[in-house]
């Protein structure tokens, strides 16, 4: 037997033959061209194939699945005048052969997004890669995972997988995922995830023969190549038990989350866009706790505009009836850059134009937003959120520019909605550290605990090499969510939108801590619903107060398993 640890990048247990698949990328040569037109008619004969094969895959799953949006993402990328269009200008102003075209708007396209840190647009680079490696193959005339000789239900291990690959993987026939590519936010652990895959990235695997026996467990990132009786019946054992968790949650993801003495938290999703809403309900969520609407701000060149919002807003709204929805306002600067919203060369961008600081020195954007979100406020009950509010001056300004578009849509005679919520995110140490001063102008706090403990513990989220340091369990940032909510105790409502909130091991400090909400990525729902029920309010202030008194993360995790 050889164990290796990985990332568990999706929870549960995978036993079964190991599947070998190959990376896709195929190696070209840098070749010159005389004839474009020639050249430009190769390059179009192979998008034209990847689009009859994505139509015909798209055929096979259900409208709205979750591998339907992945092909239809695919097939407007191949008309997309930014990738296609730029391949085909790259053709016939320099001179290049139609495979370096694709390899390389692809490898520039991918890395400008995979660069940016950031899960959802990490996924897109991965798009890109994926559709443009498989115009590349059309190209040069090479077949593409077809998955014939998956025969038997088996570990899927790989370099990486594309997104159209993992679409297209046949239903029962992954029993788990296995990659040397990856981290916890990437393409594949994301996918795994929602398909409630178990999973490993980041593994460094030894050279396996195909069929060889693997065992993984998602959750401690260990993997198995021929594993022994007792690793199999062990890790047999825990499947049993996840699988019973699993289905008891989902079975009452639908029910509110009590804790065993009666208090209730809401569970909320996170979401990115409009199509997330029908999946977050799905999964039982009692409402959005986070839209970030930023990435309704991708994928364009000029930001969207009021009546494109509107029209997304409106489908949230809808879809949660009753339940709130809270919408925080455009957060792009730091690590998250927008195409159309140029902020300058910045030496410090955490520190600098970010969030509301951004959208306040840009009035007519922050205008554009709050009428969408105003008007489509009367098809539901909305919140409206501002990120990165370092303290009063910028709360009183945000609510300035709300009264100021509510004036500007009764002048136009449109209506808005009557009746909305108004909140801040907490996630700068100094709008904790002044939470009761500010308690009186808002509706609510969401405490966003990844810029938190970005800010309060001074580790770039983005940066891998202080990665180890980012710890939400730092007493440092547990006493800075305690101020916030003892600040709040009289007036506004506490939630948690960041990671920490989806962290079972964080539930029971949160809780007693006295926050009211968590709002968690969609897979997550059920699994915190859970976990809330199996706590005590009591019990959960107990462990709270003695963790906020510990010297470390390491002291608090101590804590929490000694309980
Ligand atoms: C946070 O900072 O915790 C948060 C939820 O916002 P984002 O991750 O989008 O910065
Ligand atoms: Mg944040």
């Amino acid at each position: 037997m050889i164990e290796r640890t990985g990332i568990g990048a999706s929870p549960g247990v995978a036993i079964g033959p190991a599947y070998l698949h190959v990376s896709q990328m195929p190696d070209i040569t840098r070749r010159r061209v005389e004839d474009h037109t020639a050249e430009v008619e190769r390059l179009l004969r192979a998008v034209a194939s990847v689009g009859t094969r994505l139509s015909d895959l798209a055929a096979t799953h259900g409208e709205g699945s979750d591998e339907a949006e992945v092909i239809g993402a695919h097939l407007l990328l191949l008309e997309d005048p930014e990738f296609t269009g730029e391949i085909r200008d790259r053709i016939e102003s320099e001179s290049v052969c139609a495979e370096a075209a694709v390899s390389e708007v692809t490898e520039e396209s991918a890395g400008m997004l995979e660069s940016l840190d950031d899960e959802y647009l990490a996924a897109r680079g991965a798009d890109v890669r994926d559709v443009g490696t498989q115009i590349l193959r059309s190209v040069l005339g090479l077949p593409l995972e077809t998955w014939d000789a998956l025969e038997v239900p088996s570990v899927l291990v790989s370099q990486d997988f594309f997104p159209s690959e993992t679409a297209t993987i046949p239903p029962g026939m992954a029993l788990g995922l296995c990659t040397e590519e990856g981290s916890a936010t990437s393409h594949i652990a994301v996918f795994a995830r929602g398909m409630g895959l178990p999973a490993v990235v980041g593994v460094d695997l030894p050279a396996t023969e195909p069929g060889t026996l693997i065992a993984l467990d998602g959750e401690t990132g260990q993997v198995y190549v021929d594993p022994t009786e007792s690793v199999i019946r062990t890790l047999r054992d825990r499947q049993e038990e996840q699988r019973r968790a699993r289905a008891s949650a989902a079975d009452r993801s639908r029910q509110p989350a009590l804790t065993r003495d009666g208090t209730r938290i809401e569970v909320a999703a996170n979401i990115g866009s409009d199509t997330d809403a029908s999946r977050a309900v799905e999964a039982g969520a009692e409402g959005v706790g986070l839209f970030r609407t930023e990435f309704l701000f991708l994928d364009r060149t000029r930001p969207i505009s009021e009546e494109e919002q509107y029209e997304a807003y409106r489908t949230v709204l809808g879809a949660f009836g009753d339940h709130l929805v809270v919408v925080r306002t455009l957060d792009v600067g730091g690590d998250k850059q927008v195409p159309g919203i140029e902020i300058g060369e910045e030496l410090n961008p955490f520190l600098g134009l970010r969030g509301i600081r951004l959208t306040l020195a840009r009035p007519q954007m922050m205008r554009d937003q709050l009428r969408a979100l105003l008007r489509a406020g009367t098809e539901g009950r909305l919140a409206i959120m501002a990120p990165m509010v370092s303290g009063i001056a910028d709360l009183m300004a945000f609510r300035s520019a709300l009264a100021e578009a509510e004036q500007s849509l009764a002048a136009d005679g449109l209506p808005f909605a009557a009746d909305y919520q108004v909140g801040i995110m907490i996630e700068i140490p100094s709008a904790a550290l002044v939470a009761s001063r500010l308690a009186p102008h808002v509706d609510f706090f969401s405490i966003g605990t990844n810029d938190l403990t970005q800010y309060t513990l001074a580790v770039d989220r983005t940066n891998r090499e202080v990665a180890d340091r980012a710890d939400h369990l730092d007493p440092a940032v547990l006493r800075l969510i305690g101020e916030t909510t003892s600040a709040a105790e009289a007036g506004p409502w506490v939630g948690v939108c960041g990671e920490m909130a989806g962290d079972p091991v964080a539930t029971p400090i949160l809780i007693g801590l006295g926050v009211k909400e968590l709002s968690v990525a969609i897979p997550s729902v059920p699994t915190i619903k859970e976990r809330v029920r199996s706590l005590s309010l009591e019990e959960c202030r107990d462990l709270a107060a003695r963790c906020l008194q510990a010297a470390d993360g390491a002291e608090v995790r101590g804590i929490l398993e000694g309980a």
